[in-house]
């Protein structure tokens, strides 16, 4: 592994003062984002509005890719899972979700994750390291290649393998780039951090960068919570929904989403439906149903129609805001809390 710093780990504003330090010109900050994200261009030799001195130089200070595309799975309905390495041979999993109105990216923050959910089939590998900034970039490049030119990516979630808040520098530096006009220019609302909770975390987020916030909620109770999501003994629902109240910046046109899991038999219950709406008073919350995906690593089974259809009738009924996932890519054990860099036997093959 070389140890040049890579240009996707900066935004334009970071980018110019790196430049300056490596004694180049900083302008040459705008040009080369406009090629790297705007164009998709990444070798030196297309840089023509670069001298090709500074681009030698560039290229002798800098890198510019960090992943590879290593495997491509293909969903009957149109969902694509890439698996893809980075230079150390980590391999992490981005999921392309074609919809009518848009094309929403699920990108990975960290190999692995150590948040451990007992549903959740990547807490299952364990914890390897955090991502770059520059890898999780390079997920929205290397994607957007996948993806081709009949097909933008308009909408990015930060919902793949690991827990963002746990990484949140490169994540902000991240998002910096996904809502900077001069690089991928998406608008900030089409942009989703989900955390589980770390509950530190998440004012730093909201004041550094104008995303959604997901928090990914299934319980409505700590004894519950505590055996789906490990990290509720540390934040349980009391802090963690407190620290969502006092937030400023929520609002009615910036609600938190709120992810609820729904699991056969352990979260399902009318009860469970009936307590929510009081526990998210005064947060402003639109509620986002999970049935759960099965996967092998985990007792858990999906909840039945019937009760998926209970609890959300429950909840509007109460005036929330309630929609249900749409289960996407489960063929290729692309959906939610299925990304555990398994093959599907077809493509392996
Ligand atoms: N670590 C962050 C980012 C991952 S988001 C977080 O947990 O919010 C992935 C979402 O899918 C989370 O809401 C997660 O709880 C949910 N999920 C995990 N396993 C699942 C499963 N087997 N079925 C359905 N949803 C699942």
């Amino acid at each position: 592994m070389t140890s040049r710093p890579n240009l996707k780990d900066f935004s334009p504003e970071r980018l110019r003062e790196q430049l300056a330090t490596a004694g180049l010109r900083p302008f040459r900050a705008d040009q080369i984002v406009a090629w790297l994200y705007r164009r998709g261009v990444e070798d030196f030799d297309s840089m023509t509005d670069l001298p090709l001195e500074e681009r030698r130089r560039i290229g002798a200070e800098f890198e510019l890719r960090a992943l590879e595309v290593a495997a491509i799975d293909r969903s009957r309905d149109g969902t694509v899972k890439a698996a893809l390495r980075a230079r150390d041979g980590s391999v992490v999993e981005s999921v392309l979700i074609p919809e009518e109105d848009r094309t929403t990216l699920c990108v990975s923050t960290q190999v692995g994750c150590p948040m451990a959910c007992s549903f959740c089939a990547t807490g299952f590998l364990g914890f390897t390291r955090n991502l770059t900034t520059a890898e999780i970039v390079d997920q929205v490049c290397r994607m957007r290649e996948v993806a081709g030119a009949g097909q933008q990516i308009s909408n990015v979630v930060f919902m793949g393998m690991g827990e963002p808040l746990l990484n949140t520098e490169a994540v902000i530096e991240a998002v910096r780039l996904l809502v900077h006009p001069k690089a991928f220019g998406l608008a900030p609302r089409r942009v989703t951090v989900s955390t589980v909770g770390v509950v530190p975390q998440i004012e730093k987020l909201l004041e550094s960068v104008p995303v959604n916030l997901a928090v990914s909620l299934h319980a409505t109770t700590d004894l519950v919570r505590d055996q789906l999501v490990p990290l509720n003994r540390r934040f349980p629902l009391a802090v963690l929904l407190d620290t969502l109240r006092r937030e400023k910046r929520l609002s009615a046109r910036r609600p938190v989403f709120v992810e609820y899991t729904l699991i056969g038999g352990v979260n399902d219950a009318l009860a469970d439906a009936r307590r929510l709406p009081g526990l998210l008073h005064g947060i402003p919350a639109k509620v986002n149903l999970i049935p759960m995906n099965p996967h092998p690593d985990s007792p858990y089974e999906a909840p039945s129609e019937a009760s998926v259809d209970r609890f959300m009738r429950e909840l509007a009924a109460r005036g929330m805001t309630v929609t249900v996932r749409r289960s996407r890519g489960e063929d290729i054990q692309a959906a939610c809390g299925q990304l555990a860099l398994r093959r599907t036997r077809d493509s392996a093959a």
